[in-house]
């Protein structure tokens, strides 16, 4: 088996494609070195290594000593030095290099080869005795902490002892000799911790290091960010063995990174910095300040400091050079590190560079104008996710915060006001011009207009799909759910946390993109709905397969639905416009009627509200589907709950508060979401669906009249289980269309269906096609019901569970696609089997995943539906899963 493949002098064994088996450092070496571009030296021990010494007791396969020999003999030739000699010293890098990058997680040792003999050839090399003994002393050090496990603060302790004794402040205050005398009080220590001397022989110090870095593979930090960034303890590392180069040989010589445009805004300039005479570990360090590369941004930058541009334009040049290559070559932007040893160009890395979104989406446009790359590349490298950023206000990371809580992330965008604990309130102080951010425990139905009226909604209690945040989401307001930490104290207005008592009318600041609260106000950056993104977003448009739709019921909503692109409305949640004040009664009298007389009062009060909606979204969506879902709330949201509601509602309906109480304890629930809720609501007081399908069908009527074009109501009934209760509810609909059709003469069309969000629906979604038109899938409630989980208080112990690796994701949030999913697709085929042109949507919260949407294209969808914000990410998700 080959186990070492070599790089350097323009060629190599390897290439990009190979970082499974390289490493990304060793597979971009590779191909650096294939472009003919400057790299030292050096080679790559595979992953393959790193398994099997992890595997065999950090044992190494039979031939690979063999390889590394060789490989060391090709360097040799290549720098014209030897490993160990005394008089032309070869010198390397040792690197860990994994197939993601792990930035700062696993070791590497630098000035590999050092010893009592070899120092003293690297000092007539370099001409400089005080370079070659702090070059051996920092050896010592990295070598010891990260191979022998001496720690650090050993070494750092003599060198302190060392300055102060001879009064000196800076580490360029020592002499070569006061080097030299640090390195024999370096060993000295190492001997004293160890029992044994510091290895001077080269070859153990290089097998030292690789099983070292091997070995880094299982450390704890690397563990940590494995499990952070889904990286699987499967792929190891590879080791990269490279002749070092040395950016801190004089003032000749520097050291830097640079990206090929630049990160934040994508701007097609070069963009980096660099230090003169220093080590790479300098730059990032930040020990002293950088320079810019460019003297145009050394200009922008006010900076006195000159540029590489004008301390070394022949090695700056060349830089561009390879900038350019590398960017043509890859066909994205880089993120380089470089070296200048005594004037020489010397590149050390290059991988794609990280970005924010803004730069992602210019980078994307531009490059496909520069005929990089082509439109379908450009959509496959933006993250959805991230359009976000670029969406709602976030907060500027340069702004100092004081985090004093942590939720969800359960809308995103940062608001920042002041704290008010009531809806009511909420409503009045935004009146007034304030910003508030609504404090809830949790919130319902009724605190809609005070979250319409916030900035921002937080809450101790609740899920991703919790009440709060459906609703926030579908607003576009920034929302941190189920922060657990905070204590509410709806009485004395007051919000604690850890010790801390906050009053009504103080500022908090929430990130719902983070989950973070924080005290006060942050600086924000506003949203900005450039050129570009309507662009990218028509190159989607062009390539998905799927439609998207919007959640949506009030106006506002559906404007901002169409704004962002909805073709129609998914899901309209009639009980979100039953919360109104005025109506509010009406509704409550519907709830507690003891007989369907009293119940067709109060509907008729409701029917010209419900009219009037419905004309109103009709307008908005004119020439697109809409589908209205029948009332599906559990009745225990409308009941009146305080005495005080109680009396006031007694006296507005000419009632009995005795009588009015018991009948709410009648209809209380303990298990209300699994209660009289959905279809079920229709099957009791069928009144209720018969008013809904009536004003449903007299809006339609009059919108097509006015606008001259048929709109064609998608009417839709959930929580259905059994084909039976769809059959019932259709027939009713039918009824009242044809005494609409009585009334008036005129036939209206409209479609009949229904969600699929009970495990049973999917099942049988063979016999409910047979009276279905369309599905929707509700994959909330079929999450809850698949999983046996409460979508408004699993909070709880679902960390633990993601936690531990139990569900890869919540489940709420990303479709569970083998368990969920598994219905999903049942229900599709048994659904199709039936009635082959049957219409397939999802109106759940996952309509808004990608990964959820990638799911969607492969059952083969109509559509997805999803809050009005984020039906770009939709739109773009959606087009990457056509690909
Ligand atoms: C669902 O259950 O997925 C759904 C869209 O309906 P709701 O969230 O209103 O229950
Ligand atoms: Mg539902």
């Amino acid at each position: 088996t080959k186990w070492v493949y070599s790089f350097g002098d323009g060629k190599a064994d390897g290439t990009a494609d190979m970082r499974n088996l390289l490493g990304g450092k060793g597979a971009n070496l590779a191909e650096m070195s294939n472009l003919g571009l400057p790299v030292p030296s050096g080679f790559t021990i595979t992953t393959e290594v790193c398994t099997e010494y992890l595997e065999n007791n950090e044992t190494y396969p039979d031939t690979l000593a063999a390889q590394v020999d060789a490989a060391i003999a090709d360097i040799e030739v290549s720098v014209g030095g030897g490993f160990g000699s005394a008089d032309k010293p070869l010198l390397v890098s040792v690197r860990s290099g994994a197939r993601a990058s792990m930035p700062g997680m696993m070791d590497t040792v630098l000035n590999l080869g050092l010893n009592d003999e070899t120092v003293k050839g690297l000092e007539a090399q370099s001409g400089d005795k005080r370079f070659a003994y702090d070059s051996y002393r920092r050896f010592i050090q990295m070598y010891s902490d990260v191979v022998l496990g001496v720690d650090h603060y050993h070494f750092e302790e003599l060198l302190e002892i060392l300055k102060e004794e001879n009064g000196y402040h800076l580490d360029t205050d020592l002499s070569a000799d006061d080097w030299e005398n640090l390195v024999g009080q370096y060993k000295e220590k190492v001997q004293e911790e160890l029992g044994r001397p510091f290895p001077q022989d080269v070859q153990d110090q290089l097998w030292g290091a690789i099983g070292a870095v091997f070995s880094s593979w299982t450390n704890q930090r690397a563990i940590t960010y494995r499990r952070l960034h889904d990286i699987p303890a499967s792929w190891g590392t590879a080791v990269n063995v490279q002749a070092m180069v040395f950016g801190n040989m004089g003032d000749d010589s520097a050291t830097g990174v640079a990206f090929t445009r630049d990160p934040s805004t994508g701007q097609k300039i070069f963009y980096g910095e660099f230090l003169v005479n220093a080590q790479g570990e300098d730059v990032v360090a930040g020990i002293r300040t950088p320079q810019n590369l460019t003297k145009q941004s050394r200009l922008d930058a006010g900076s006195e400091a000159p540029s590489m541009e004008e301390v070394f334009p022949d090695v700056f040049a060349q830089l561009v050079e390879v900038y350019k290559k590398l960017e043509a070559h890859y066909r994205d932007m880089q993120d380089i590190e470089f070296t200048v040893q005594q004037g020489k160009l010397w590149m050390l890395q290059t991988r794609s560079g990280k970005r924010t979104a803004k730069a992602a989406l210019k980078i994307a446009i531009d490059m496909v104008n520069e005929g990089l790359i082509d439109k379908n590349e450009a959509i496959k490298r933006i993250d959805p996710a991230s359009l976000d950023q670029l969406l709602h206000p976030t907060l500027d990371p340069a702004a100092e915060r004081n985090v004093i809580a942590r939720g969800l992330p359960a809308s995103p965008g940062a608001a920042s006001g002041q704290i008010v604990f009531n809806s009511d309130e909420a409503e009045t102080l935004a009146g007034e011009g304030k910003s508030v951010i609504l404090v809830r425990v949790e919130t319902s139905p009724e605190d809609i207009h005070g979250m319409h009226a916030a900035k921002g909604i937080l809450t101790s209690r609740g899920g991703m799909t919790s009440h709060a945040a459906v609703v926030a989401r579908g607003m576009g307001r920034a929302c941190v759910s189920g922060a657990g930490s905070l204590n509410i104290d709806y009485k004395n207005e007051t919000l604690s946390v850890l010790g801390e008592t906050y009053k009504k009318g103080e500022t908090v600041t929430i990130d719902g993109g983070s989950g973070e609260v924080m005290h006060g106000a942050v600086d924000m950056i506003m949203p900005e709905l450039s050129g570009e993104f309507g662009e990218l977003m028509s190159w989607a448009d062009e390539i998905r397969r799927m439609k998207v739709r919007a959640n949506a019921e009030t106006p506002l909503d559906a404007e901002t639905a169409r704004k962002f692109g909805a073709e129609g409305v998914g899901l309209c949640r009639t009980e979100h416009m039953f919360f109104d004040a005025e109506r509010i009664v009406s509704v409550r009298q519907m709830i507690l009627a003891e007989t369907s007389e009293e119940r067709r009062e109060a509907l008729a009060k409701l029917l010209p509200y419900q009219r009037g909606d419905f004309i109103e979204l009709f307008r908005i969506m004119a020439g697109l589907p809409v589908t209205i879902r029948l009332l599906d709330p559990p009745l225990h949201e409308f009941l009146p709950k305080t005495d005080e509601e109680i009396d006031e509602l007694a006296e507005a309906l000419g009632a009995e508060p005795a009588k009015l109480r018991h009948r709410a304890l009648q209809l209380h629930e303990f298990n209300p979401m699994l209660g009289h809720r959905g279809c079920r609501l229709g099957i009791s007081f069928p009144e209720i669906y018969e008013m809904q399908a009536r004003a449903i069908l007299e809006a339609a009527a009059e919108v097509s009249k006015e606008l001259g074009d048929t709109v064609i109501p998608e009417i839709m009934i959930p929580l259905v289980a059994t084909d039976r209760e769809l059959e019932i509810l259709k027939d009713k609909i039918k009824a009242v269309a044809s005494a609409i059709h009585d009334e008036t003469g005129k036939d209206i069309e409209y479609l009949i269906g229904t969600m699929i969000e009970l495990p049973r629906a999917a099942l049988r979604a063979g016999d409910i096609a047979r009276e279905a038109e369309f599905f929707s899938f509700g994959t909330n409630d079929l999450t809850q019901t698949t999983y046996g989980i409460s979508r408004d208080d699993s909070g709880s112990f679902l960390e633990d569970y993601v936690g531990q690796g139990i569900y890869e994701t919540d489940p709420f949030v990303s479709l569970d696609q083998e368990g969920v999913g598994e219905l999903v697709q049942i229900a599709a085929d048994r659904g199709r089997e039936t009635r082959a042109d049957i219409k397939l949507g999802i109106c759940g919260e996952h309509g808004g995943d990608p990964s959820s949407i990638d799911f969607c294209e492969r059952v083969g969808l109509d559509y997805v539906s999803c809050s009005p914000y984020r039906v770009p990410i939709a739109r773009l998700a959606a087009a990457q899963a056509a690909l």
